[in-house]
């Protein structure tokens, strides 16, 4: 029994969880060769969700193997792209049809309010794939002219073509959208896949396998793993027959990844963690910037590699820009994520709790002030309240290093000329956000800021167009657009003497 059951699930639910959770290989569903599964648990109760077959190695090896058969061979091969297309978009109805409940399934897997999933990860993942479809046709290589012989002697041209067996391994904090981003791009290139869902929240991955199958994709094409980072994870980036990994996760497991990736140099993309600055300017218009930033970190309980976890104030404005942050983490009712009332539900795991405790108490250790929260909320799960620091300064861990939590450090500056490199005193790159009324103010600090994405007069604003990704020790490459083709595509060169 978990907390959940107090809240009504869908017959679809409810038949999902009681049905075994098996590992989708070669579009069947199978146990993990070594028989062992390992529990999901409802992160507002701390219970037990359902148990899932948990891969490694050998089941790595299989998925792989029906992975590069499907590539080299199979209908997948043959297909033309608007054939793929046309899955793609499939799956993306498919997803559409089923989205009250996986918004139920993320909600009582990753421990967000349900509400957040329907109008967020739901309809974002469907969008990813239809763009993504879209892109399906409209591959293409360029003719080229050579720049030393006369264009009488040759012809020459570029294919684009896919990657091969790709591994993906994703994180829990956006469990469904995380592998829209990787399975849509993946799909309408034309590789075939290995996906590893997080070990926390592997749910609604398997959910989508089971619309995969619906789809009428070829078996093989897609394959699911639940399993741990250092068995199943470590596999599939070490695997000398998968010919790309993409990762999205913590730096510190992304270094990991690139040195195992070396065993047969496969190419690697990496989406990683931030600290992302958020840019206060006294001239910005606060009754917009004050419920922006507070919704900059505390969206999805700050789990977000994007979160504005730096929130930089001007003098003039400091005192009411807190105040009125102050005010909104007050507001914000927490509670599980299946009570429609709900703004902020549990971390996902104990671990993280632990985690995201252990950094409050380092703030307090080293002497900074807990304006609001900072502790835990309720009796079970795993609640802790909206949390401001302020009094910091740039040597605290708190100031430096990714909590991945909802705790935002406030800090006063003064000058808008010693912004841009105080925001930009990071390992990270991944987004910032600026607020003021002042345009071109915004557009010259956006330029020195040294963030994959910036955000003005809005946060957390994503489309399946605008490319993602992160400077510095945030990642390399970019997801979404069509930016993140090209971590797909191999371009092969093709010249052909005429004369
Ligand atoms: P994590 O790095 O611990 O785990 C992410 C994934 O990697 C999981 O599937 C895990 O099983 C796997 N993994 C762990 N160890 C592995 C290993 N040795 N080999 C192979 N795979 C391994 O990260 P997390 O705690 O699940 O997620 C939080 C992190 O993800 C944060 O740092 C956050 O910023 C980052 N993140 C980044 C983005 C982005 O787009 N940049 C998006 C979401 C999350």
């Amino acid at each position: 029994k978990s907390e959940s059951s107090s809240y009504t699930l869908l017959p679809k639910v409810q038949k999902f969880l009681k049905t075994p959770k098996k590992l989708f290989i070669g579009g069947r569903w199978v146990d993990a060769v070594s028989g062992k599964t390992f529990p999901t648990y409802d992160p507002a109760s701390g219970e037990v969700l359902a148990y899932v077959a948990e891969a490694d190695k050998e089941d790595v090896d299989k998925a792989v193997k029906a992975a590069r058969e499907a590539f080299e061979n199979g209908p997948w091969a043959k297909m033309s792209p608007a054939e793929r297309a046309k899955l793609i978009w499939k799956l993306a109805d498919l997803i559409e049809e089923n989205l009250e409940e996986l918004a139920q399934i993320e909600s009582l897997d990753n421990g967000k309010p349900m509400a957040v999933a329907k109008v967020a990860d739901l309809p974002l993942s469907i969008d990813l794939f239809r763009y993504m479809a879209g892109w399906a046709t409209k591959i293409e290589g360029n003719t080229i002219p050579f720049s030393l012989a006369s264009p009488e002697k040759f012809v020459a041209y570029t294919r684009r073509e896919p990657i091969g067996v790709v591994g993906q391994i994703i994180p829990w904090n956006f469990p469904l959208l995380m592998a829209a981003w990787k399975l849509g791009p993946a799909l309408a290139t034309g590789c075939t896949v290995i996906l590893k869902p997080a070990e926390q929240t592997p749910l609604s991955a398997l959910w989508i396998g089971e619309l995969i199958q619906q789809a009428g994709f070829p078996d093989g094409v897609v394959n699911i793993l639940p399993g741990f980072g250092e068995t199943a994870g470590a596999a599939i980036a070490a695997h000398g027959d998968i010919d790309k990994v993409a990762f999205t996760g913590s730096t510190e497991v992304g270094k990991i990844i690139v040195k195992a990736a070396t065993s047969n140099l496969k190419k690697v993309s990496l989406e990683l963690g931030g600290k992302s600055p958020n840019i206060v300017f006294s001239d910005a218009d606060l009754s917009v910037a004050i419920p922006g930033a507070a919704s900059a970190i505390f969206f999805n309980h700050g789990q977000c590699c994007c979160a504005g976890s730096r929130l930089y104030v001007e003098k003039k404005a400091f005192d009411k820009v807190l105040e009125g942050i102050t005010e909104e983490a007050k507001k914000i009712r927490l509670g599980p994520g299946l009570d429609p009332s709900t703004e902020m539900g549990p971390l996902v795991s104990q671990e993280q709790y632990d985690r995201v405790f252990s950094y409050i108490r380092s703030g307090l250790d080293e002497g900074a002030t807990v304006v609001t929260g900072g502790k835990r909320f309720g009796e079970r799960g795993y609640f802790i309240s909206p949390t401001i620091f302020s009094g910091v300064n740039s040597s605290m861990k708190i100031v430096n290093e990714e909590i991945f939590g909802p705790v935002v450090c406030a800090i006063p500056f003064e000058d808008t000329e010693e912004i841009a490199p105080v925001a930009n005193q990071t390992i990270y790159g991944l987004a910032a956000g600026i607020w003021t009324k002042d345009i071109s103010k915004a557009h010259r600090l956006a330029a020195k800021l040294k963030a994959g994405t910036v955000w003005i007069n809005c946060y957390n604003v994503f489309d399946a167009s605008l490319p993602f990704g992160g400077y510095k020790q945030s990642g390399w490459g970019r997801e979404m657009g069509h930016a993140v083709l090209d971590n797909y595509l191999e371009t092969k060169s093709v010249c052909i003497q005429i004369d």
